[in-house]
């Protein structure tokens, strides 16, 4: 505590020299103030019929993970905003679908991207093949990532690749599968991933999570009843647009959950869903909840 006092006042200094000197810093001069917190949090973003959710870690790094549909930029861009976010430290694209890259396009062009990672499945759309344009122009460091990969955001956190794109043909089961745990809490984020895929997971990893972000927006293709009974969540996240043409969120897939006592929360009916945790508490929208030990 003593050293952030001391390099609060530093910066304080800092500021009133260039405040009341005149001198103002040259352009490129990036002031970087990472706020370390005890919590991590995690937003849903309503972006219409697609996934966009933004997580900020305890030591002040973010990522964002999806941009949604291409209108949702916007959307996108407001919830940065909200959270403060000038840099977008880490940047992943789950799988190359347009409800989930088109909204990243100008989301790239307009806010500062750290490091990219990427499913490795290649698509031949424009929405892609922009994507990946705008990344190298950007000079953005870019990486594929594998399952197994422990990705480095913050030592207080641990973030798993579970699922990922090499050697698939569809998009939907390259998906990006991410794991992440903040001492007692735990959340897994399934993309658009199906039922085959989960088989795997569950026969594969150890998984007992609070929180689940339901996989391809509810579809019935997804969350199977072998799967949400060995994953056990409290809690799950439906992200989908009302009326959307594929009839998600499946009714089957929200009797499963209702069957599993999940308490569940939609972006089309809740809007942005907010969840904070400390590790051992959770709150949702800012209602306390219940976190298992
Ligand atoms: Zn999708």
């Amino acid at each position: 505590m003593r050293l952030f006092k001391k390099c609060l006042f530093h910066l304080c200094l800092i500021s009133y020299f260039f405040h009341f000197s005149g001198i103002l810093p040259p352009d490129n001069y990036v002031v970087s103030q990472k706020i370390y917190t005890p919590y991590l949090t995690v937003k849903f973003l309503n972006v219409g019929q697609g996934d966009s959710i933004i997580i900020q870690f305890p030591n002040g790094k973010c990522l964002l993970m999806d941009g949604g549909p291409r209108e949702s930029s916007e959307a996108v861009l407001n919830g940065l905003i909200e959270l403060g976010i000038q840099k977008i430290d880490y940047l992943i694209c789950t799988h190359p679908d347009i409800d989930h890259i088109g909204g990243l396009l100008d989301v790239v062009r307009s806010v500062p991207v750290g490091q990219v990672y990427d499913s490795g499945k290649g698509y031949d759309t424009r929405a892609y093949l922009e994507y990946i344009r705008l990344i190298h122009e950007r000079n953005i460091p870019f990486s594929i990532i594998q399952e197994g990969d422990v990705l480095p955001f913050d030592s207080e956190v641990t973030v798993q690749v579970l699922n990922s794109g090499q050697g698939k043909i569809f998009n939907n089961h390259a998906g990006i599968v991410l794991w992440v745990k903040y001492k007692a809490c735990e959340f897994l984020f399934t993309a658009d991933v199906e039922k085959h895929i989960e088989k795997r997971l569950i026969r594969k990893y150890l998984l007992d999570v609070d929180v689940l972000k339901v996989a391809h927006h509810g579809s019935k293709s997804s969350t199977s009843k072998a799967f949400l009974e060995k994953i056990r969540p409290s809690y799950a996240v439906l992200s989908y647009e009302k009326g959307n043409p594929y009839g998600h969120p499946h009714r089957s897939v929200l009797k499963r959950l209702k069957q599993n006592k999940v308490q569940w929360f939609e972006t089309a009916r809740d809007g942005d869903i907010d969840m904070k945790t400390d590790g051992y508490r959770l709150w949702i929208e800012g209602e306390k909840m219940s976190v298992k030990r």
